[in-house]
């Protein structure tokens, strides 16, 4: 397929979002807090049933400017990893995880009252069943949403060629500020869209989580990053999406 013609919106010459999985813990105490200091804003993606656990804290989230996506409803993934293994993409079809989805963009539009325009693979699975039976279920995601975001990727996307239901991320949770500062600056010199995924973020990283943890000194240096250009481009991935 050929490059599409392509210009980020003036003044820009690469955009970066931020996201944030899962709703763990330390995201309302600790992150949400930090954003808004920095005047940053990021898309969450969240089941419903976490959600629910705190709705209120959620729906200021969302009137703060930031985005809150579908993560699905009981977060299918490989069922490689054993804590899957009874709700396995092996074991789904298109018509299951479609069912999924839906279950949970419904859930979130009757708890934050507005229906989730992205979608965020749970760890970054892109598929259903097995063998001659897998199938890509980015058509599924694609017909639903303006964007999805996929993930452990060794690039960043090219806007003038990417697909938007499959976007590629690089984990920021347990990089060190240099190596995430040094995605970003190759990134500048080709016009890129770069998205990080990050699950806990606090001062430290949280004991027994450290590979799902970005530290605020990770995260400070790619918002300082970005901040110091007037040409780079930090938002919601539904905002940047639109751009596409
Ligand atoms: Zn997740």
């Amino acid at each position: 397929m050929p490059p599409r013609p392509f210009a980020w919106p003036e003044p820009y010459r690469m955009a970066v979002s931020l996201t944030f999985d899962d709703g763990r813990p330390t995201q309302l105490p600790i992150l949400v807090p930090y954003l808004a200091a920095q005047q940053v804003k990021a898309s969450f993606y969240i089941l419903p049933r976490v959600v629910a656990a705190n709705a209120e804290g959620w729906r200021k989230v969302l009137a703060a400017g930031h985005e809150i996506g579908n993560h699905s409803h009981t977060h299918p993934c490989s069922g490689s990893h054993r804590w899957s293994r009874n709700n396995a993409l092996e074991d789904y079809t298109l018509e299951r995880i479609s069912m999924d989805i839906d279950q949970a963009s419904d859930a979130l539009e009757n708890l934050l009252g507005e229906r989730p325009q992205t979608y965020a693979y749970p760890c970054y699975g892109t598929f259903v069943g097995m063998g001659i039976d897998r199938k890509s279920y980015v058509p599924v995601v694609a017909e639903r949403f303006l964007a999805g975001r996929s993930g452990l990727s060794d690039v960043a996307n090219d806007p003038s060629f990417c697909d938007p239901h499959c976007l590629l991320s690089y984990e920021l949770d347990d990089r060190s500020p240099e190596s995430a500062v040094k995605l970003l600056e190759s990134a500048y010199q080709d016009g890129r869209w770069v998205v990080f995924t990050s699950h806990e973020v606090a001062p430290e990283p949280v004991p027994g989580k450290e590979r799902y943890s970005t530290t605020l000194a990770t995260l400070d240096a790619v918002i300082q990053w970005c901040q110091s250009k007037p040409d780079v481009w930090i938002d919601t991935l539904a905002n940047v999406a639109r751009a596409l």
